[in-house]
């Protein structure tokens, strides 16, 4: 399989689709934000650092991500392509991803973008915040991310269509889970025809 990268805004449904994708292919699958919130749980000297950033809804530096990411990545079993979720999230993230897995004679595979507006993104997260007690999903930090999503992240979705290998999903057209992941197992099988 090819890997995937999920892409798109806070409460896009990257975590959700990932899970759904990784089970019915048998894929590798990364979360960074999962990686950062075990190392908080933990209590380890990450975790503290880490924390600081999560709960402003800041990001992490980019260089302590890119090497928390070639940790995770080389610690999975490889051959069945992997799914990576929250990463990148700055140009300079997917530089280093694409680097990295050439080095590792791999390639970025495909990216996957949900597109949904920013009303629906809220709603959600602020409904997480109930179901999940997640302390960056209050309106003031969700604002920010937000924010950071639109300055530092968004710009990396022209990146990876000048790569030739972006492919949107859009919440408006799709309109539920199981529309979306219709249409996103149909690329994803068509992609690896
Ligand atoms: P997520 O669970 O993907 O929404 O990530 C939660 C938080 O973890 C983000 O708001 C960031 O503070 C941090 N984080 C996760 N992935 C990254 C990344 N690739 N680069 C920088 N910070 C990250």
């Amino acid at each position: 399989m090819k890997n995937i990268i999920i892409f798109g805004a806070p409460g896009s449904g990257k975590g959700t689709y990932s899970t759904e994708i990784a089970q019915r292919y048998g894929m590798g699958h990364i979360s960074t934000g999962d990686v950062l919130r075990a190392e908080i749980k933990n209590g380890t000297e990450l975790g503290k650092l880490a924390k600081g950033y999560i709960d402003n809804g800041q990001l992490i530096p980019d260089e302590l991500m890119i090497n928390i990411l070639a940790t995770t990545y080389d610690a999975l079993p490889k051959g069945k392509g992997v799914i990576f979720d929250g990463f990148p999230r700055t140009i300079a993230q997917a530089e280093a991803l694409k680097k990295m897995l050439e080095e590792r004679g791999d390639n970025l595979g495909m990216m996957i973008e949900l597109i949904v507006s920013e009303e629906v993104l809220m709603f959600r997260l602020l409904r997480r915040a109930t179901q999940e007690g997640r302390a960056d999903d209050n309106e003031e930090t969700i604002r920010k991310r937000f924010a950071v999503y639109h300055s530092q992240t968004e710009p990396l979705s022209k990146w990876f269509a000048a790569e030739g290998i972006r492919h949107t999903f859009d919440w408006d057209i799709c309109k539920t889970k199981e529309g979306m992941l219709e249409a996103i197992f149909a690329e994803i099988e068509k992609q690896n025809k």
